[in-house]
């Protein structure tokens, strides 16, 4: 990419939703060149009046779950019945550990793809819980100014990636297969319990009568969930993506979430409330920076660090130390 871009044609490209701009204008917020940093700064400042009109969802589960194939329905449906603009963000936390991608490695969302009111990108496979989840956030503001109404954000289900994108999304969807216990899915009662719905895919066959008492446990185990603060009762949903059944129902409740959401302020109140939680992750993540570019900083923190492994000073003692040679070092610049 070069370091001239237009920005202000660019702006008027993604607002006509032109799809190459967008995916343009995507790869310049996840570059990590500080000349494209700050254009795409401006991109952001520029476009963001135009945000914040999609519905942002959260999509995980583990591998193997349907998503793919749920995303693939699901988005049809909403283009095909409905008139929408459908983005797919899919996030894959793996790709950087195994050096394979599980979200990355087959085709797929074939139909979905080859729409001309779909979009579908795939996050760089740098680590997720730094760079990707504010890139993420930052695509977001993109996909709406670019005029989608539903952004179906993707993730495996591995712990901690849940927790990220639902810090980031409205409404979060968690699939589970019917029959094999949480624990075999990997699912934390912390994941279920930012489930807004509770999705058990493959509900067909000889795998119904299974799916239907899931879907009878999980909804007995929601008392024992602390109440949202929105008063969202997390509904339990049987699908078969593979037979397109029960996709529709989730689709209505989509549109409920969001028409209850609108009038009682809670979406908005979330989103606020999400964007000062990711100004102070960012915060942090600065003065990180900072500290690692400062030799004299990142020494001190070494010898700190060694200091504290040995026992001779306290964590607490140790960190002050590095702040006020921080602060020494401000004062004096
Ligand atoms: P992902 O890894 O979560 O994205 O899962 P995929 O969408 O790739 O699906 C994994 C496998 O399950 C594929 O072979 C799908 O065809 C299959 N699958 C997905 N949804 C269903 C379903 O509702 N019923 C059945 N029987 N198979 C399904």
């Amino acid at each position: 990419m070069t370091d001239t871009l237009n920005i202000v044609a660019l702006k008027e490209e993604i607002l006509k939703g032109n799809k190459v701009a967008l995916a343009k204008a995507i790869t310049l917020v996840e570059s990590n060149k500080p000349s494209h940093r700050q254009m795409a700064d401006n991109l952001i400042n520029a476009l963001l009046p135009y945000s914040g009109n999609s519905l942002r969802i959260g999509i995980t589960g583990v591998p193997g779950v349907g998503k793919s194939t749920f995303i693939e329905v699901l988005g049809i449906g909403l283009i095909e019945k409905y008139n929408k603009k459908v983005a797919v963000l899919a996030i894959d936390p793996s790709s950087n550990l195994s050096g394979g991608s599980i979200l990355g490695d087959k085709t797929r969302m074939n139909v979905l793809s080859t729409k001309s009111e779909a979009f579908i990108r795939p996050s760089p496979s740098r680590g997720f819980l730094g760079g990707v989840a504010h890139h993420t956030r930052e695509t977001i503001v993109l996909c709406e100014a670019a005029g989608f109404d539903y952004i179906l954000v993707e993730t495996v289900g591995v712990g901690q990636s849940e927790v990220a994108v639902s810090a980031m999304v409205d409404v979060f969807v968690l699939l589970m297969l019917p029959g094999a216990g949480d624990e075999l899915q990997g699912i934390k009662r912390g994941i279920m319990e930012l489930a807004d719905i509770l999705v058990i895919n493959k509900a067909e066959g000889e795998l119904l009568n299974k799916a239907k008492e899931a879907a009878q446990n999980y909804q007995m185990a929601q008392h024992l969930f602390p109440n949202k603060s929105n008063n969202w009762i997390t509904q339990v949903v049987l699908t078969s993506a593979l037979n397109n059944e029960g996709i529709e129902y989730v689709i209505s409740l989509l549109e409920k979430f969001k028409t209850v959401n609108t009038e009682n302020g809670s979406i908005q109140s979330e989103r606020s409330r999400q964007n000062l939680s990711s100004f102070n992750e960012l915060i942090r993540g600065l003065i990180e920076k900072v500290i690692q570019e400062q030799l004299v900083l990142s020494q001190l923190r070494i010898e700190l660090e060694s200091k504290i492994e040995q026992g001779i000073i306290n964590p607490y003692e140790a960190a002050n130390l590095l702040v006020n040679q921080l602060k020494v070092i401000l004062k004096n610049s």
